[in-house]
């Protein structure tokens, strides 16, 4: 089915991503990502040279001031998985949908001008880090704190599971300002790298996203200023995570379905192209009936997510909808993921091929971004009349 979402400036930045993926995106490169664990800083500069991240910075900050429409973005993140780069696309979804937005749109003009240039061009990467070794999906169990002293804070505490958490410049961390698990006893404070005592710890192992880092963090009595402070208020950080959390989840929707589509492409082309007894693998009509189902599937994810892409153009869609498209969008992925794996036959489980990359990749999408448990349960809670 034909998506009508995109415009003349959406195909010709389309283009631009396309380039850069010729350039960048190369067998050899994904190779070094995977090996090394994380993306060589060349590539996050290179992507800030095409103008493909810091898309919703301000111009006045050196950005493209794609505030709400969001659609260059899933511009970006079609193409780059498509091109196989699963890694690549999240570390720039951590840019771009983790850390930027707190700046753009929770920061004070001294916290812009001090992080958004350098976000735009790649020379400044950040984080988002809230989870805890003992807190996931229960944000107000954490146990970091921000003790107030005279200028700043102290923190100490630990985070674990930070994408990006190696190579961040700068983590937006959520802390314990006050006493309790009331909202009001949170707030949303930058570490910077090269703090005293901020310890990028260990970088962790994954199935998936081998090519992006991801790691825990901790906090020894780290002196963090006033000025790091998210919006210059105390006490706001549970309010600042619910309002960008409807733009985490619409991300993680919106790659699940470019997944998903992305796996459909290579299926077809592989099993156009291998042959068993004496036919090609499409010729047999179940590779044909599970290819169908798969296809109607996909038209069915980007109706949906179109859907609430335009919703969040224009400020409507909300913390239940984006909830909903997450945890919808990411079953139908893991799904259709599994049927494609499938049809490549042994080569499918082979991480050569992107197939068996996008499915091991996949597999956290039904954990991060709150887990698709707690998805259902902030849409029932609402069926259910509950706050
Ligand atoms: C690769 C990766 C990258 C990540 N990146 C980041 C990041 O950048 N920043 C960050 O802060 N975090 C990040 N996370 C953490 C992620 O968001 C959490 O792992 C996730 O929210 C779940 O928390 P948990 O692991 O503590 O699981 P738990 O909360 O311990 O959950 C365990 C199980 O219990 C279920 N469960 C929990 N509560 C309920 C309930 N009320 N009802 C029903 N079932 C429930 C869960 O659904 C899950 O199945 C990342 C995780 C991974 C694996």
């Amino acid at each position: 089915m034909e998506r009508d979402i995109y415009d003349e400036d959406h195909e010709a930045f389309r283009d631009v991503v396309k380039e850069f993926c010729k350039r960048y995106v190369t067998n050899e490169k994904r190779e070094q990502w995977d090996a090394a664990g994380e993306i060589d800083r060349q590539t996050m500069r290179a992507a800030g040279d095409a103008g493909i991240i810091g898309l919703s910075v301000p111009e006045e900050f050196g950005g493209a001031g794609m505030l709400q429409d969001y659609r260059f973005r899933t511009v970006v993140m079609e193409e780059v998985i498509a091109a196989g780069a699963g890694s690549l696309a999240g570390a720039f979804g951590i840019q771009d949908d983790l850390a930027v937005p707190y700046i753009v749109h929770m920061g004070t003009q001294e916290q812009k001008q001090k992080w958004l240039p350098g976000m735009a061009t790649g020379e400044i990467l950040g984080a988002l880090a809230m989870t805890e070794p003992g807190a996931g999906s229960d944000l107000r169990g954490i146990k970091t704190t921000a003790k107030k002293v005279d200028g700043g804070y102290i923190v100490n505490g630990a985070k674990t599971f930070i994408s990006s958490g190696k190579t961040a410049d700068m983590v937006v961390t959520f802390v314990k300002t006050g006493d309790g698990n009331r909202p009001d006893a949170f707030s949303l404070l930058i570490l910077e790298s090269g703090m005293a005592g901020f310890d990028h710890g260990k970088k962790l192992h994954k199935m998936g996203f081998q090519g992006h880092d991801t790691a825990e963090l901790s906090f020894s009595d780290v002196f963090v200023p006033e000025a790091n402070l998210i919006s210059g208020k105390e006490g706001m950080g549970f309010v600042q995570l619910m309002m960008n959390l409807p733009l985490e989840r619409l991300s993680i929707g919106v790659a699940g379905a470019a997944a998903a589509q992305a796996a459909l492409d290579w299926t077809i082309a592989y099993t156009k192209d291998r042959e068993a007894f004496g036919q090609r693998i499409i010729d047999f009509q179940n590779t044909r009936f599970q290819l169908a189902d798969v296809a109607a599937t996909v038209d069915a994810l980007w109706a949906y997510t179109d859907r609430a892409l335009l919703a969040y153009k224009d400020g409507k869609l909300s913390a239940e909808e984006a909830a909903k498209v997450k945890f919808w969008a990411t079953e139908r992925e893991w799904e259709i993921l599994d049927t494609c794996v499938q049809l490549h036959g042994g080569y499918g489980y082979i991480t050569e091929y992107p197939i068996a990359r996008a499915f091991l990749d996949a597999r956290v999408h039904r954990i991060y971004g709150g887990t698709n448990e707690i998805m259902r349960e902030i849409v029932g809670r609402q069926l259910a009349g509950k706050k």
